[in-house]
């Protein structure tokens, strides 16, 4: 019982700068274990490949040499079945078991700092394997000399080999593991959706499957396609203050088109609907208008508000109903009331 996952393997692995040193340090390490690099020891920020690498290495072993004996294990869990063969008097059958074995996989080791006895045990555990010329390979979220309360001679150890780290992928390298990923869950997206979402989510990699498998959901849940308006959506991160302003900006909106349509006498549905009747048109373009000088929207934000895709719509809108206001007076009144109107209900 190695307990690998076997999606983790090098074949998944998309390899890009940011992780192509430990990629090619876990192959070599898979390739000659005990050998290569002992102990190899990877680390890296939150979801960037070091499971998915550390693993890979085992699969590759087990592969290769399926009678080889892999343990993978987590430090939370090592610790634990520390405690607990402490407690029911195991101990001896513990150490059978992590010293017997050929290839030990300790993901986040980071988290010994502090356990002064699961400290002691593994010291024990590490220098049994290294001296059989068993191969050991950690993971942590630092390097070994940001580990608090490590002991010394741990930390040392950790160092002997080969320290590798994974940085946060580049955007051609999120951009290839998105594409891989959507190929292997069988997800359609365009490859402009696919800049998107990498443009959108920068710094990891379990972010970035968790959002293909997210818009996957919604596209289905709605029978869409994905688009860049769903990633826009779903991801588009807005401070407080930003969706607050955009609240207020929503409100206001609402408040130009029920103002323009209770004054044109046309109703606030026909304001979006593709209808070219005279009265509606005006209404509807004085609602433009209003919405780009009082509200200040940015173009495409007006024509989305208003069902139109094009944000020339809008613009053209603009020009139109100030070149109005110049040559007809009536028209320049009724908008100075309503800009009144308006103002006065925002503020
Ligand atoms: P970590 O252990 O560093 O927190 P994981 O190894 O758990 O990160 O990776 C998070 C997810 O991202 C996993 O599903 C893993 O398969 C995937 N992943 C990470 N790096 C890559 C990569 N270079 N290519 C493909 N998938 C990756
Ligand atoms: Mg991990």
């Amino acid at each position: 019982q190695s307990n690998l996952n076997p999606k983790y393997t090098f074949e998944n692995f998309i390899v890009g700068t940011s992780n192509q040193f430990a990629h090619a340090a876990a192959l070599a390490v898979a390739e000659n274990p005990g050998k290569a690099y002992n102990p190899l020891f990877i680390y890296g920020g939150v979801g960037l490949g070091k499971t998915h690498l550390m693993q890979a290495i085992g699969n590759y072993i087990k592969k290769k040499s399926p009678w080889k004996k892999v343990i993978y294990v987590t430090t939370e869990t090592f610790m634990n079945q520390l405690i607990e063969a402490l407690k029911s008097d195991n101990i001896s059958s513990f150490r059978e078991k992590y010293r017997n074995i050929d290839v030990l996989l300790i993901d986040d080791i980071q988290f010994i700092g502090g356990k002064e006895r699961t400290q002691i045990e593994f010291f024990h555990t590490f220098n049994a394997l290294y001296d059989a010329g068993k191969q050991v390979v950690l993971t942590s979220d630092r390097p070994p000399k940001d580990i608090p309360t490590l002991t010394e001679r741990l930390r040392s150890r950790f160092e002997w080999g080969l320290i590798a780290d994974i940085q946060p992928p580049d955007f051609e390298t999120r951009v290839a593991i998105l594409k891989r990923k959507a190929e292997l869950e069988g997800i359609e997206v365009s490859d402009k959706v696919i800049k998107l979402i990498a443009t959108i989510i920068k710094s990891n990699i379990r972010q970035l499957e968790g959002a293909l498998i997210k818009l996957k959901a919604k596209a289905t849940l709605e029978g869409k396609p994905i688009t860049e308006r769903l990633v826009r959506e779903l991801f588009s991160q807005e401070s407080p203050e930003e969706r607050a302003e955009k609240r207020r900006r929503e409100i206001s909106l609402k408040l130009i088109k029920t103002t323009v349509s209770s004054e044109f006498g046309v109703d606030e549905e026909l304001l979006l609907s593709s209808s070219r009747k005279k009265q509606v048109a005006l209404a509807r373009q004085v609602a433009m208008y209003l919405a780009k000088r009082i509200g200040n929207y940015p173009y495409t934000q007006i024509a989305a508000a208003f069902n139109r895709d094009d944000h020339t719509t809008v613009l053209h809108a603009v020009r139109k109903v100030e070149e109005l206001r110049k040559r007809d007076e009536k028209i320049n009144q009724l908008l100075e009331k309503l800009e009144l109107k308006v103002r006065e209900e925002v503020e």
